[in-house]
Formats: structure tokens, sequence, C-alpha cells
């Protein structure tokens, strides 16, 4: 058995900046595992989560090759809290499963530190998971809401009441704010962004040990 590897929980809000930091964690040697991609995965055609799925939500949500539709999928659990706590209560347990078997390998493979991206963490319950939970914020202000919504829209098309929607879907702010042990506040430029993440990136470095995750 190797050394423990330190594992980070990487919160935020929808366009907050996660996937920006992460890119910066893996240039500065930190092992990325980007949760809602592997949640995606879980659900392609032939797998459990697949069938359990389609079996609960019905053909509507497929392409016309068979496999999910995202955005038929989003559709229906977007607009409905139950139906998306349906559908997270099919695809947190497997992505939970998968992502414990890459930590055990990473473990064994003397991995220093592996960073969990991963937009609902707290909802989610995978704070339990990992030794420390950063978010990622954009302020709250006018500004900060404006800044989300010209980011979103530049990358997936969504409309301010679209990206308005998602933000509604998640945890706020706030509530992360509280239960994270450390916020990065991206409202500002991508330098000053790096700059943030190698400052921290630096202070883990010297943490004595890392603190066991209790099972
Ligand atoms: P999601 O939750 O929607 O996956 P995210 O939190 O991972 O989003 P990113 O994908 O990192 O967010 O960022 C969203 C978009 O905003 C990207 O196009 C990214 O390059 C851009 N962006 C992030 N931070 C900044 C910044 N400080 N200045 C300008 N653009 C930024």
């Amino acid at each position: 058995m190797g050394e423990p590897v330190l594992v980070i929980g990487l919160t935020g809000g929808i366009g907050s900046g996660k996937t920006e930091v992460t890119h910066i964690l893996r240039e500065l040697g930190a092992v990325v595992i980007d949760a809602d991609r592997i949640a995606h995965l879980s659900y392609r055609p032939g797998t459990e989560v697949y069938e359990a799925i389609v079996h609960r939500f019905g053909p509507d949500i497929l392409d016309g090759s068979g496999v999910i539709d995202r955005g038929n999928l989003g559709a229906v659990v977007f607009s409905d809290s139950g139906r998306r706590e349906e559908l997270e209560a099919i695809v947190w347990p497997a992505t939970r499963e998968w992502i414990e078997g890459r930590l055990a390998k990473e473990e064994a493979r003397g991995t220093a530190v592996v960073v969990i991206e991963v937009s609902k963490l707290f909802e989610a319950g995978w704070d339990r998971l990992v030794n420390a939970v950063w978010t990622v914020e954009v302020l709250p202000d006018d500004i900060g809401r404006r800044e989300i919504a010209r980011r979103v829209q530049a990358r997936s098309g969504l409309d301010e009441a679209e990206t308005g929607a998602r933000v509604a879907a998640q945890m706020t702010r706030e509530e992360r704010v509280e239960r994270a042990d450390l916020v990065i506040e991206n409202t500002a430029t991508l330098d000053n962004l790096r700059e943030q993440v190698k400052t921290v990136w630096e202070t883990i470095q010297t943490l004595p040990e890392v603190p066991q995750i209790p099972k």
C-alpha cells in the first residue's frame, strides 16, 4: 500500500471556472478526475445505469441511435426536481463506485494529489469522500451574474434564463462557501485565477501529513 493520497473535491457554481482550475492544477502536477464526465460515461448503452435510466424515464430520452440524449434528459430533469433526484439516485452511486476504484489505483501508484471536479459535491454527499473541499465562486452581484451568463453563453449557448434555471437547481454560493475549506474567487482575470491556484498548490505541498478519510 502506498502513501495516502491527498484528495481534493473541487466544486462551485455553473460557469464559475472549475474546469479552468483543473487545467492549472493538472499543469502543477495533480491527477484530475472529472466526475460529471464519469457520470455521463456511466450511462453509455449496455451499462446497468443505462438500463435503469431508460426503464425509469422512457424511450423519449433516447436519440435516433438509442443513446441517451443529454439534452432530452436535461429537459426533463431541469424542470422537475423530483425527477432530477430520481436520476441522481441512479447515477451518483455508480459514479462514486468508479471514483473509489480510481482513488485506490492512484494510491497504489503513489500519486500525491487527486482533484475530483464535481459540480454537485455537497448535494451528493461527496464531501465525506475527500480530504478537503475547494469551491470556485464568482461574486454574487450584478457584475458577477452577468459574467456567469456571458461565460456560459459563450461556451454552451444557454441564454440568461436557462443559465439562471441551472443556477437555481444548485446549492447557493453562500452554502458552498460556508461548507468549503477554501474559496477560490474567480470574478477577475484568468491570470488572477492562476496566481491564486498556484498559491494554494504551494501551500498544500507543505502540509505535514494527509488526514485520513473516515470510512
Ligand atoms: P460548468 O459548471 O458549467 O462545467 P465550470 O465551472 O467548469 O463550468 P469553466 O468551464 O472553467 O467553468 O469556465 C466557463 C467558461 O468561462 C470557459 O469558457 C472559461 O474559459 C471561461 N472562464 C473561466 N474563468 C474565467 C475568467 N476568470 N475570465 C474569463 N473567462 C473565464
